[in-house]
């Protein structure tokens, strides 16, 4: 399969990892949360001369929506994400954007992205994997060689599950099922924070050595 090239900006005010994802040979790209550096994402994707096909969000939280809007309106592109984060796109309480105090831009999605999903970039594929708990309707985007884990996944954290709709046991659960299906060595690239991977999240990720190795959930459940 085509190899994807991942390039990132770091947006203000919250340090969000917005992301372009292209197959250079064909020239396709999508925009992964534009959050507020839409503008700049666009023209990243014009300076190479990439054909945008669509705006993707990991989740509906506004730090990384923000520009999702105004980048479709632009370009004519669809916005692709989860059903399950509806309405935090369309409320400024649920998109966090009165609790973090950032200016609310709703907007709609015009395509929904189902669990196991394949999201054609060009040549290249990325599978999505519903991975509710940080919102109801967060998803991670799997591709050969790179994994984007929206607010699943950090370098040595993990997203809160403290906000609306937040859920520590599908966190869990999500937490799980991505360390079964993304590839050890596959660089994993959060929405905030350094890249990693998950050999070394792993080893010393707290909430991963506490929830991965621990054979039973708060839930009782048998987890393994
Ligand atoms: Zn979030
Ligand atoms: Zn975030």
């Amino acid at each position: 399969m085509a190899r994807l090239i991942v390039q990132c900006l770091v947006s203000p005010p919250l340090a969000t990892n917005a992301y372009v994802v292209a197959d250079p040979v064909q020239k396709r790209a999508v925009i992964v949360d534009p959050s507020f550096v839409g503008a700049e994402l666009l023209a990243r994707v014009r300076s190479q001369s990439f054909m945008l096909d669509a705006v993707v969000l990991t989740h509906g939280h506004i730090d990384h929506t923000h520009d999702a809007g105004a980048l479709a309106r632009e370009t004519g592109v669809a916005i692709l994400a989860h059903r399950a984060d509806e309405t935090l796109l369309a409320d400024r309480v649920r998109s966090g954007a009165d609790w973090l105090e950032l200016s609310f831009e709703s907007c709609k999605i015009s395509r929904y992205l189902e669990d196991g999903t394949d999201l054609e970039v060009g040549d290249a594929r990325l599978r999505v994997l519903h991975t509710p708990g940080h919102s109801p309707g967060s998803i991670c985007l799997l591709g050969e060689d790179e994994c984007l884990t929206g607010d699943l996944l950090f370098r040595d954290g993990v997203g809160r599950w403290d906000l609306p709709g937040g859920d520590p046991a599908a966190l869990q659960k999500s937490l799980r099922r991505l360390a079964g299906a993304c590839p050890t060595d596959a660089t994993i690239l959060p929405g905030h924070g350094k890249s990693t991977t998950l050999v070394r999240e792993r080893r010393s990720n707290p909430y991963l050595l506490d929830w991965l190795t621990d054979p039973v959930s708060s839930e009782g459940e048998i987890m393994r």
